[in-house]
């Protein structure tokens, strides 16, 4: 959300004549779109303000604009506490912060080949640890209509594959008037001509649909990939954590997807260390990330956010040093769990959209959202090409350009 955001806030900025530069020390303005969804996050903004500081001594005309979560209701509090940064705005109050930018026309000037489109903003769900709901507010949809009118003009300048966006995509639209839902989207957006991809993420366990399922498997431009938090595997932690759901629902979910979309890659979210989480416990999660065996697993280590349910009821009571074995533990499992998986795909020809180049190499994603590195002396930047893969790891393949004649 906030790397949506970003682009979204860059293009603005180019739209009334400002251009992106890579070096700090180069720029007019600096916006910092923070993060606070664990400390880590929140003390990597502190420490950046703090770097800028120095930077801002040496030139008193740049100007440093703080949005994003770390931006909470009590500004004049953050106004003493960060002296050198001269705005503040909340995390999705940018369009105000550019007044003469109205949201309709926020499109990229140079659109890449995928990207990224916010469809519904905050969240309802007020999961014990997170504080995502108290600094981005209730769940908001944009309008189908708008939707896909931005991804019409996007396909139009160049952009293949675009993704939606939101905290929970699965409770798109119940707050509009017309009701519509996610899977009603993409069939609207399953006919812009000029698009190549459509990809969406989050899910929600306890919202996600037979017809979003019907959806992906019935849509050529949907992709076969998709994000599907678990949490945890131990029904009263899931319970504590306030996730609206059980293991077995999960495990019940995840194999009706992979019924009706077999070639489906599936990602997911653990939190290990939440607080009273024992052995016994965590073994449930590492169990069930064992038995179905997904893709990839972003792992986070529980981190108390001042503000939500889970830090006030409960102590952190689990040591770093156990969270650390933890995160340590399933990270081994996955990595082994992830080349097995990749190295059935050797020898695959697979269709991968080409994003960009880097040390030589052009580079760009399959349809399950798997990261592919090729050679290739044309320019074929925004192309769909098809790649053979030669050499697979559990981060990424390698492969040559396939050319069909069998060379
Ligand atoms: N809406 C998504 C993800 C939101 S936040 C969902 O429902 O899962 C992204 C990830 O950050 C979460 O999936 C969770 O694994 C992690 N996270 C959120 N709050 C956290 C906390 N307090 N401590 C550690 N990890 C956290
Ligand atoms: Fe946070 Fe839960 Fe909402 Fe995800 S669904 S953003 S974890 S409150």
């Amino acid at each position: 959300m906030n790397k949506a955001e970003s682009e979204r806030l860059g293009s603005l900025f180019e739209q009334i004549g400002h251009q992106p530069t890579a070096f700090a020390e180069e720029a007019d303005l600096i916006i910092l779109n923070s993060c606070v969804i664990r400390q880590s996050a929140e003390n990597k903004v502190v420490s950046k303000i703090g770097a800028l500081k120095s930077l801002k001594k040496s030139r008193p005309t740049l100007k440093i604009a703080l949005t994003g979560c770390f931006v909470d209701p009590d500004i004049d509090k953050l106004k003493k506490r960060f002296p050198d940064v001269d705005y503040f705005f909340k995390a999705g109050d940018w369009p105000q912060f550019i007044e003469k930018v109205k949201e309709a026309s926020v499109l990229p000037e140079k659109p890449a080949p995928s990207t990224f489109i916010p469809i519904i903003q905050g969240c309802n769900n007020f999961c014990s640890y997170c504080i995502v709901p108290y600094r981005r507010g209730r769940e908001k949809s944009r309008t189908l209509d708008e939707i896909v009118r931005e991804a019409k003009t996007l396909a139009d300048r160049g952009t293949r594959e675009i993704i939606l966006v939101g905290q929970n995509v699965d409770s798109y639209g119940h707050d509009l008037p017309e009701k519509p839902d996610l899977a009603q989207l993409l069939v609207e957006l399953n006919k812009i001509e000029e698009l190549a991809r459509i990809r969406f993420l989050t899910n929600h366990p306890k919202d996600m649909s037979d017809r979003l399922i019907n959806a992906i498997a019935s849509l050529d431009k949907v992709c076969e990939e998709i994000n599907l938090p678990m949490q945890a595997g131990d029904d009263d932690i899931l319970k504590a954590m306030r996730r609206g759901y059980t293991a077995e629902h999960y495990r019940k979910l995840v194999n009706r997807i992979r019924n009706k979309v077999p070639e489906i890659a599936i990602s997911t979210d653990v939190i290990v260390g939440f607080p009273g989480e024992t052995d016994k416990q965590f073994q449930a999660t590492v169990d069930l990330l064992a038995e179905l065996r997904f893709d990839n697993v972003h792992i986070a280590a529980y981190s108390p956010r001042a503000g939500t349910i889970a830090s006030r009821e409960y102590e952190d009571d689990i040591p770093p040093e156990v969270k650390k074995e933890r995160v340590n533990i399933i990270e081994k499992l996955q990595k082994k769990i992830a080349t097995d998986i990749n190295a059935m795909l050797l020898y695959q020809t697979m269709q991968v959209l080409v994003e960009g180049k880097k040390k030589g190499k052009w580079h760009g994603r399959s349809r399950s959202g798997k990261l592919v590195f090729f050679n290739n002396k044309n320019e074929i930047l925004g192309q769909v090409v098809k790649v053979r893969i030669e050499k697979t790891s559990p981060w990424a393949l390698q492969g040559v350009l396939y050319t069909g004649n069998g060379s």
